[in-house]
């Protein structure tokens, strides 16, 4: 009998943090048990004999696109991969990195480098991942949870994808019989507009959720706007809360209008 191969996977990090990463390493001994099924062959963050040019059958990608050097390496990911995973909320919807396209880039120069002018700072709008290339799934997650990953990488090697929870964190923090943020203490919660599968992580925490798993699938943005303007909570507080995570989407939502009405009337 002919030795089984064993599937080729590459773990890749455009612009971010490397949290999601960070989460599959953290894996532990889940991931010993993976690499008796697969080989990781391309993942900078775990071996230094990388194989930067072979066939990949499953690519997992996370961060955005901020630089032409990162549209570039995903470009080449996509041509070697069979099967290309986003991960993480900044790859899937914008995430964090995306709050600079509201800045100058010499502004952030400046502030970030403490250098005016000179050099040149290498960097584009920054966009989700999955708004330059075709991706076949997508873990949202600001880190992905490592459940999510054990389950798609899983269900790959079975031949099919994993079905991720299709329903917002409000329901998964009723299930926790918390108290809700918005009626009882005014405060901008994401909860009913966000995907869930963090088990409400933030509200049972005491803290509102900040959108960081991304929209659910049809949120009602202006039932939850319209609560929350109701409550007599700053349009600058709505906008501001509501961007932080996935800003390319709900900055479409006209907000920024309404901030400005507001300053415009103080
Ligand atoms: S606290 Fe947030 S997540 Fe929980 S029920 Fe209220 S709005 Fe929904
Ligand atoms: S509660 Fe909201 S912000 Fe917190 S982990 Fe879940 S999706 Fe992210």
């Amino acid at each position: 009998m002919g030795r089984h191969k064993k599937p080729k996977v590459g773990i890749f990090g455009l612009t971010g943090c490397a949290g999601d990463q960070l989460q599959i390493l953290n894996c532990e001994d889940e991931l010993l048990e993976l690499a008796t099924k697969v080989d990781f062959v391309d993942w900078v963050m775990v071996r230094s004999d990388n194989d930067f040019n072979c066939r990949l059958d499953y690519a997992f990608v996370e961060g955005v696109v901020a630089t032409e050097g990162d549209l570039e390496r995903l470009r080449k990911i996509r041509a070697r991969s069979r099967t290309m995973i986003a991960i993480g909320t900044c790859a899937v919807w914008g995430g964090l990195p995306t709050m600079k396209n509201n800045l100058q880039p010499e502004v952030l120069q400046r502030e970030v480098y403490a250098r005016a002018g000179g050099e040149f700072l290498d960097t584009v709008e920054a966009r989700p991942a999955t708004s330059f290339a075709d991706f076949d799934f997508s873990i949202p997650g600001c880190p992905i949870e490592r459940s999510e990953f054990l389950a798609t990488i899983r269900a790959l090697l079975e031949g099919t994808l994993p079905e991720l929870p299709a329903i917002p964190v409000c329901w998964e923090c009723k299930t926790r019989e918390n108290v809700c943020r918005v009626v009882y203490y005014d405060e901008v919660c994401c909860g009913a507009m966000t995907q869930g599968g963090c088990g409400a992580r933030c509200p049972s925490h005491g803290v509102p959720c900040a959108g960081c798993r991304g929209p659910i699938e049809e949120p009602n943005y202006d039932a939850n706007i319209t609560m929350f303007a109701g409550r007599r909570i700053s349009w600058k507080d709505i906008a501001r809360k509501m961007s932080d995570f996935s800003a390319p989407v709900w900055m479409t939502l006209g907000l920024e209008q309404e901030v400005d009405r507001e300053h415009d009337d103080d």
